[in-house]
């Protein structure tokens, strides 16, 4: 634990009272070896009210004082081609991997001015060129909480692998990540939404199928492809998306199999950095396309704000568990699956006693 004095805002600055960090698989790689030496405030999944803003802020943003807000963890630029565009993502000022001095919440050094650059915190600074959504009242916080996969599960699915009408998909790993992928192409018209789990993960799948998968495998009691194929009709699907952590090249051989014979779409996350034995000219023959998991646009999370405030799906059965701010280590170890295999999505209260 440490701490900052509250920061003296500029007149283009605000202040935010951080009311819930959400985890992600990612912190809890960054948490066993940080991408960034210098020390970080992690929490880039972040909501909360704001609680002072400047006049230029205010003149900016077009909002301020007492607006719930979702911050993504982007800090745009608003300048470049993919700004103008709502893609924050791709903006150079936000890539801490090619620009040293980027800003980006829970990547970006505590040294930087302002310090509070992080969501596991009780505040967060605010610049002019932060990307925030305000929230519609009928959405709590810890709902909210969620709205980064689900903006990953609507750009993933519907933007990059354009799932719609009948489409027929494979979605691999029933976490948050996966589960929210199952809302997004249930609300697109999928026809056939199948998911893959572990025995472990029982409980998620049946919550898969609440969410409106149409069948489940447990990967270690049945051959995947052989019931994918078997669901499809010996077809294969028209879109694979890997929702999975941890499992080595096993989503990417299954992914390409269980394609259809032709002009599918396989979305991959790269986790592994290469292996022998990838099957490029059974991909070529296929035709299959690849995506690249890549964070969401400003669009897919205002859609995915709708969604939410829509209250068609029972999003809250995602909210599983909470943890006050002293319990950091064990909010991410229990992402983690070390603390309760019943773990979906854990939402860190900073205020929570
Ligand atoms: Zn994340
Ligand atoms: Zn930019």
């Amino acid at each position: 634990m440490r701490e900052f004095p509250m920061p003296d805002l500029p007149a283009d600055g605000a202040l935010l009272r951080v009311e819930v960090a959400g985890i992600c698989g990612t912190d809890v790689k960054m948490y066993a070896k940080p991408m960034v030496t210098a020390p970080v405030i992690m929490g880039h999944e972040n909501v909360g009210t704001i609680v002072a803003a400047g006049p230029q802020f205010v003149e900016r943003q077009g909002l301020g004082e007492g607006d719930r807000v979702f911050v993504e963890h982007y800090v745009a630029c608003y300048q470049c081609e993919w700004c103008r565009l709502g893609e924050y993502r791709h903006c150079e000022a936000t890539d801490w991997r090619t620009n040293p001095d980027a800003r980006r919440y829970g990547y970006t050094t505590c040294e930087n001015p302002y310090h509070l650059w992080g969501g596991f915190a009780q505040f967060m600074y605010l610049p002019w060129n932060c990307v925030i959504h305000k929230l519609p009242d009928n959405v709590s916080e810890e709902e909210a909480g969620i709205i980064t996969p689900l903006s990953n599960g609507i750009e993933w699915a519907l933007h990059d692998a354009h799932v719609g009408f009948m489409s027929t998909v494979l979605i691999q790993g029933p976490g948050q990540q996966g589960l929210s992928q199952v809302v997004a192409c249930r609300q697109a018209g999928a026809s056939l939404i199948i998911v893959t789990g572990t025995t472990r993960d029982a409980a998620r799948l049946e919550l898969a199928q609440t969410l409106g998968a149409d069948h489940t495998i447990d990967v270690e009691q049945d051959d995947a492809l052989d019931r994918v194929l078997e669901l499809t009709g010996g077809a294969g699907v028209d879109v694979v998306l890997d929702c999975t952590a941890g499992a080595g090249t096993t989503p990417v051989l299954l992914g390409i199999d269980a394609l259809k014979r032709r002009a599918g779409t396989l979305l991959v996350q790269g986790e592994i950095d290469r292996f022998d034995g990838f099957p490029l000219k059974k991909l070529t023959e296929k035709a299959i396309t690849v995506k690249s998991a890549r964070g969401h646009s400003y669009r897919a999370v205002e859609l995915a704000i709708e969604q939410l405030a829509s209250k068609r799906f029972p999003l809250d059965l995602l909210t599983t568990h909470r943890f006050g701010l002293e319990e950091a280590d064990r909010a991410i170890k229990a992402v983690g699956g070390e603390v309760d295999r019943d773990v979906i999505h854990v939402s860190l209260l900073p205020w929570l006693d």
